[in-house]
């Protein structure tokens, strides 16, 4: 009990702190996570010890820096366990916050924060034609992007969800040092087709019809759905923007190829205008919309990209899948940016480790 006075000082102030962050720079909170999602995953990929046994086998063996070791150790997992509790206490903020807001606004979609942070889930809902999010329903459980469920235990919430804690191809990552070539263009063929959006309590989902292909290094895949997070998850040279969507492609073997086009603040976005038109009012009820997008129009006007090879962000964070991140960010207006702020105000995962893998990018 003597304890505990100063925690929550302590933990309020943080908390202070990482709210004012927030509202400033959208990319400070996440640089904290990733630092200890490395650790953690070092620490978790690792038979025990035998990093630090190898490590000081090359250095002195002294006993002197075993009891640093394990000293560093003690702090990072007090920091670990701060952290934690600063998360808990962030949620609860929030959703204390959110309950104020609900009652001195009672009309739109009151709570959502509540069902975000424990969802009830229907899997079957989830599904769709293209597999993708019906792979993630199946070990989806709790997860979410702070407080228990957050992305430090995507690993251990289900083994299907593995490769978040053991995979050395993740994504996202920070985009950096590409080698500079000519590549060849992404061979867009986006036409007009049907859509449903979906709110599938991570992120904002729009399910499309059949038709639209990218062609690239030879292969045609067919774009099967798009969603968004906020901030974006990929960062260039460090540098995070407002949000980003993910359009994921999928080849006739099932390989998947995700465009992620970068968004900041700026002018409205009618295609983005189309989707929060026919935002659904209920959770994994997707609602079909009478009108057709034409996905040309999410597409930045210069096509250059990065290239690199990752993994879905989501659980089960499966690898394997082909990054293409273009270079020109498109904008979207700050009343459309608050909008899906209200629904998701954080749903990116943190930066993952390179582990030497190679970043291509257009000259
Ligand atoms: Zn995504």
């Amino acid at each position: 009990m003597m304890h505990r006075l100063p925690l929550v000082l302590f933990v309020s102030l943080l908390c202070a702190q990482v709210q004012a962050r927030d509202d400033a720079t959208p990319s400070k909170p996440i640089k904290q996570a990733s630092a200890k999602e490395d650790a953690s995953v070092k620490e978790d990929s690792k038979p025990p010890g035998k990093e630090s046994k190898d490590k000081e086998s090359k250095e002195k063996p002294s006993k002197e820096s075993k009891a640093a070791a394990l000293a560093r150790a003690k702090e990072e997992q007090a920091a670990d366990d701060i952290a934690a509790k600063i998360a808990d206490k962030l949620a609860i903020i929030r959703k204390e916050k959110e309950e104020a807001k609900a009652r001195s606004n009672p009309n739109p979609r009151p709570l959502l924060r509540n069902s975000f942070i424990a969802p009830v889930r229907k899997p079957a809902a989830m599904g769709n034609a293209n597999g993708v999010s019906t792979i993630a329903a199946h070990s989806a459980e709790h997860w979410s992007y702070e407080g228990e469920g957050g992305p430090l235990s995507w690993g251990k919430l289900n083994p299907a969800n593995a490769k978040c804690d053991t995979g050395e191809r993740q994504s996202p990552i920070d985009i950096r040092d590409g080698i500079r070539v000519e590549l060849d263009p992404i061979g867009f063929d986006y036409k007009a087709a049907s859509f449903s959006v979906v709110d599938n309590g991570h992120t904002i989902q729009v399910n499309l019809g059949a038709g639209n292909y990218i062609t690239v290094g030879g292969r045609s895949y067919e774009l099967v759905q798009f969603h968004f997070h906020k901030p974006s998850e990929e960062r260039v040279n460090g540098k995070s923007f407002e949000m980003v969507a993910h359009l994921v492609h999928k080849d006739s073997n099932g390989k998947l190829a995700v465009v992620a086009v970068l968004i900041e603040r700026g002018k409205p976005q009618p295609l983005v205008q189309m989707i929060w038109n026919n935002l659904p009012l209920e959770k994994d009820d997707p609602v079909k919309a009478l009108s057709t997008i034409d996905m040309n129009q999410i597409l930045p006007t210069k096509r250059d990209y990065y290239t690199y090879m990752g993994s879905l962000t989501t659980p089960p964070c499966s690898e394997g899948v082909l990054w293409l991140v273009m270079k020109e960010p498109i904008e979207i207006s700050p009343e459309q940016l608050a909008i899906f702020n209200r629904l998701y105000p954080m749903n990116a995962r943190p930066i993952q480790k390179l582990s030497g893998r190679l970043i291509k990018e257009s000259n």
